[in-house]
C-alpha cells in the first residue's frame, strides 16, 4: 500500500465518519484526508487528527492488522478494549500513556 497524498484539512465542508474510530468528524472542524493506492485501488482514508496520529505510529504490519477494525478514537486499541469507549490509555498523563504503548 502506498500514501500518494496526505492533507491535512482545516475544515470538513462536509460531514464524515473518521475511517479509524468510526465517529462522526463533524462540518468546520479539521480532519485528515489521505489517499492510499494498492495495486489498482485507490481510496480515501479519513480521520480525526489524533486518529491520523494514532495510525502513524503502527507500522504497515500492524495496519494490515486492524484493517476494517473501529479502533479508539486517538489511540491504537479496538474499541471496546477498556472501559466503555475508551480504551486504559485515555486519561493517562502522557509519559505513562506511552509507557503502556499508547498514543499520547
Ligand atoms: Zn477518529
Ligand atoms: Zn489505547
Amino acid at each position: 500500500m502506498t500514501n500518494i497524498a496526505h492533507d491535512e484539512v482545516k475544515a470538513a465542508r462536509k460531514a464524515h465518519v473518521c475511517d479509524w474510530c468510526n465517529e462522526a468528524i463533524e462540518i468546520g472542524k479539521p480532519y485528515v484526508r489521505q489517499r492510499n493506492k494498492d495495486g489498482r485501488d485507490v481510496w480515501t482514508w479519513r480521520a480525526h487528527p489524533e486518529c491520523s496520529k494514532a495510525a502513524s505510529t503502527l507500522d504497515s504490519f500492524d495496519l494490515e492488522m486492524v484493517a476494517g477494525e473501529t479502533m479508539t478514537r486517538g489511540c491504537t486499541c479496538p474499541k471496546g478494549s477498556g472501559d466503555g469507549d475508551y480504551c486504559d490509555h485515555r486519561g493517562m498523563p502522557a509519559e505513562k500513556a506511552k509507557a503502556a504503548g499508547g498514543v499520547a
